[in-house]
C-alpha cells in the first residue's frame, strides 16, 4: 500500500464518525498524490500523519441564561489544527448544526488556504451549535461573553486569532471583543472583523465575496473575457454572497439568483441589491420578503426546484457546505455553465466538483476563491500590530493582487505537476508545500 493509501486507511479509521472531516481530508490527500510520491522526505517526516491531526482540540460548555430566566447549555469548539507558518487564525461559526466533523473539515481547509494567500497565518476553526436566529440582542450578547469566558484561554494576538463565519458577524465579534478585552485588560488584534473605530480593517466586510469574483474576473482576464454581459446564479444572502452580488454587478455581470435557509429567489431582471441588504442585513429576514416589493421575481421554498436549475455562464455557491451536488452539477452543465467559483465552504460535493472538471468547467475550489476573507483578515492583524490603518483603496489593491496571485500560483502548480486546468489540484499542491517545506524545517513537532 502507498503512503497516500495508508494515511487514508488510517484517516478513516480513527475518523469514521465525521463524514465532512473525511471528504476534506480524502480531497486533499488525493491531489498530493503526485507531490509525495515522488518525494520521499515526506513520509520520512511522518508529514502526512502529522498534517491530519489537530495540534489541538478545545471542547467547552457554554451555559448562558435565556430572556425567560432559564438556563441553556451549548457546547464550544476550538480546533487548532496546525501553526507551522503563524499563529491559527479562522472563524467562528455559530449554526446549529456544528458539531466536530463540520469544525475539523473547516479547520483543515484553512491550512492550505491560509498558507495560499501568502502570509504568515495558520489553520483552525471554531464555534458553537448555538443558533443566533430568533435570539434576542441580550441573548445574543450573553452567549458571545460566556463564550469568550472560555475562549479567553486558547487564544491571543500571537497564539490565535478567530474571525466571524456563518452566524458570526460584526456584532458577535463586538460582544466577544468586549469581553476579552474586560478579562485580559488588553486592547488587541485578538479577533478579526471588528467594526472601524475599534481596530477593523477596511474593506475586510467585502473581502470575501469581491475576493472571489476577483479570482474568476484574473481567469476571465486571462482569456481576454469579462463579467460584462455574464448571467450569474450565486447562493446564500449572506456576507459572502452579497458583496460577490455587489462586486460582479460593478463588473458589468447580471446575478439572478440568491437564496436562504428557506428558498430562493429568481429574478430574471438582476437582483436588487439594496433591497436584499435591507432584508438580511437590516431587518434580519427571510428572502421571500423580496417578491413584496419586486413583482417580477419568482420565491420558491427549499425543496421545490433548486437555484442550480437556473440557465447560467457562472454559478456561485456561497451559502454552506455540500449545497451543490452531483444531479446539480449536471443540470449546470447541460445547462451551459462555464465557471464554477466557490464562495462558501466546500459547497460542491466531491463528485459534483469532479463532475465539473470532467467536462471543462473552469472550476475554484474555496480554498482557492474565497481566500480573500482571511487574506484580509491577516491585513488586519497587520494594521493592528502597527496600530495604523489602510484606505479601503489601500487594502482593495493588496486583495485584488492576493486573489491573482493565488489564481497564478494555483495555475502553475496545477502544469507542474501535469494537471494543467485543474484548481482544486492546484491549490491543494500550492498551499501545502509551503506549510509542508515549514514543518520539515521545525522538525518532529
Ligand atoms: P452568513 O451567515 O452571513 O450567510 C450564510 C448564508 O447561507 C445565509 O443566507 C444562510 O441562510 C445560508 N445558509 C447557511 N446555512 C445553510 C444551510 N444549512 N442550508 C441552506 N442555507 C444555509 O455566512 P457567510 O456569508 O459569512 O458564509 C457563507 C459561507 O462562506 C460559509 O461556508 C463560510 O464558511 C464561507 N466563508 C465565509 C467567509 C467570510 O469572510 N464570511 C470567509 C470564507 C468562507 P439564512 O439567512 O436562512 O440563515
Amino acid at each position: 500500500m502507498g503512503y497516500i493509501d495508508k494515511i487514508i486507511a488510517d484517516v478513516e479509521k480513527k475518523n469514521a464518525d465525521q463524514p465532512e472531516f473525511l471528504q476534506a481530508a480524502k480531497e486533499v490527500l488525493e491531489s498530493l498524490r503526485v507531490v509525495v510520491d515522488s518525494d520521499k522526505r515526506y513520509e520520512d517526516a511522518g508529514l502526512l500523519e502529522r498534517i491530519v491531526e489537530p495540534e489541538r482540540i478545545i471542547q467547552f460548555r457554554v451555559p448562558w441564561v435565556d430572556d425567560s430566566g432559564k438556563v441553556q447549555v451549548n457546547r464550544g469548539y476550538r480546533v487548532q489544527f496546525n501553526s507551522a507558518i503563524g499563529p491559527y487564525k479562522g472563524g467562528l461559526r455559530f449554526h446549529p448544526s456544528v458539531n466536530l466533523s463540520i469544525i475539523k473539515f473547516l479547520g483543515f481547509e484553512q491550512i492550505f488556504k491560509n498558507s495560499l494567500t501568502g502570509l504568515p497565518i495558520g489553520g483552525g476553526k471554531g464555534g458553537s451549535d448555538f443558533d443566533p436566529k430568533g435570539k434576542s440582542e441580550n441573548e445574543v450578547m450573553r452567549f458571545c461573553q460566556s463564550f469568550m469566558t472560555e475562549l479567553v484561554k486558547y487564544i491571543g494576538a500571537d497564539t490565535d486569532v478567530p474571525a466571524g463565519d456563518i452566524g458570526v458577524g460584526g456584532r458577535e465579534i463586538g460582544y466577544m471583543f468586549g469581553q476579552y478585552k474586560r478579562l485580559k485588560n488588553e486592547f488587541v488584534g485578538v479577533l478579526t472583523g471588528k467594526g472601524l473605530p475599534w481596530g477593523g480593517s477596511l474593506t475586510r466586510t467585502e473581502a470575501t465575496g469581491y475576493g472571489l469574483v476577483y479570482m474568476v474576473n484574473e481567469y476571465l482576464k486571462s482569456i481576454g473575457d469579462s463579467f460584462a454581459g455574464k448571467k450569474v446564479a450565486i447562493s446564500g444572502s449572506g456576507n459572502v454572497a452579497i458583496f460577490a452580488t455587489q462586486k460582479v454587478q460593478q463588473l458589468g455581470g447580471t446575478v439572478v439568483t440568491l437564496t436562504d435557509s428557506t428558498g430562493y429567489i429568481y429574478h430574471e431582471a438582476g437582483i436588487d441589491l439594496d433591497t436584499i441588504k435591507e432584508i438580511k442585513l437590516v431587518k434580519r429576514g427571510r428572502l421571500s420578503e423580496y417578491t413584496a416589493t419586486h413583482s417580477d421575481a419568482v420565491y420558491k421554498e427549499t425543496g421545490n426546484g433548486s437555484v442550480w436549475d437556473t440557465k447560467v455562464d457562472v454559478a456561485l455557491p456561497c451559502a454552506t457546505q455540500n449545497e451543490l451536488d452531483l444531479n446539480n452539477a449536471k443540470t449546470l452543465v447541460a445547462n451551459g455553465v462555464k465557471i464554477v467559483g466557490e464562495g462558501a465552504n466546500m459547497p460542491s460535493t466531491m463528485d459534483a466538483a469532479d463532475y465539473f472538471i470532467d467536462n471543462n468547467v473552469v472550476f475554484f475550489p474555496g480554498k482557492a476563491s474565497n481566500a480573500g476573507g482571511v487574506g484580509v483578515s491577516a491585513l488586519e492583524m497587520s494594521q493592528n500590530s502597527m496600530r495604523y490603518s489602510w484606505t479601503f483603496e489601500e487594502v482593495d489593491a493588496k486583495l485584488q493582487q492576493m486573489m491573482a496571485n493565488i489564481f497564478w500560483n494555483a495555475d502553475a502548480a496545477a502544469k507542474e505537476y501535469g494537471k494543467d486546468g485543474n484548481f482544486i489540484a492546484g491549490a491543494n499542491i500550492a498551499g501545502f508545500k509551503k506549510v509542508a517545506q515549514a514543518m520539515l524545517d521545525q522538525g518532529i513537532v
